[in-house]
């Protein structure tokens, strides 16, 4: 296999790219100047290297804690609970959240063979049992439902510890991702969040 052919294969792998974007992203890289590319190789070379997960909430940092557990001018008594690293970064954009995060790693589905152990829910456990400063988590997983099962379950592994959990309200769209809502529609939802119903 040459190294065109090489290329193209690992683009391919990508989420949303076929063998045909990646064919033509492969040949735009080629008409590029060599120090271009090189810095594109070189950006993902570093992201591969120095970016690890948090240890404490899993959000993905060049340091441990990452900035926002280091962050003492947060609030570290409210916890987002979120699906995917990723969608962090679009809660932060909204600038309406002061609090924390936890980050699951995924969402259960069945069919995708991801199941409760799959989910970093040891950790969320251990962060509001410890007689810690939690005193409200808010669930903040997608309004889908894998998302609203998730949800569920969630809450079910923090009942014994009676801290306050709430849903953030689906303004979102149902099948959205809140990795692609924008900050006021993600504002709202969070605003408007509820007491999750026992059940
Ligand atoms: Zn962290």
């Amino acid at each position: 296999m040459s190294v065109i052919d090489d290329l193209t294969t690992e683009l391919a792998k990508l989420p949303g790219i076929g063998r045909k974007t990646a064919t033509r992203l492969t040949y735009h890289l080629l008409k590029q100047p060599a120090v271009a590319v090189a810095r594109l190789a070189r950006a993902i070379d570093a992201v591969a290297e120095r970016v690890r997960p948090c240890s404490r909430c899993g959000n993905l940092s060049e340091t441990d804690p990452c900035g926002i557990c280091a962050d003492p001018r947060r609030d570290h008594s409210v916890v987002c609970v979120v699906e995917e690293a990723s969608d962090i970064g679009a809660i932060e954009r909204s600038g309406e959240f002061r609090g924390v995060y936890h980050v699951l790693g995924g969402r259960l589905s069945p069919l995708d063979g991801v199941g409760p152990d799959d989910l970093r829910v040891d950790g969320l456990r251990e962060r509001v049992a410890n007689g810690g400063p939690v005193r409200e988590v808010i669930l903040a997983t997608n309004p889908s439902m894998e998302g609203e099962v998730t949800a569920t379950f969630v809450r079910g592994v923090l009942e014994a510890s009676g801290v306050r959990v709430t849903r953030i309200a689906l303004g979102l769209p149902v099948g959205g991702e809140l990795e692609y809502a924008d900050g006021v529609t993600i504002a709202r939802a969070l605003t408007a969040r509820r007491e999750m119903a026992d059940g």
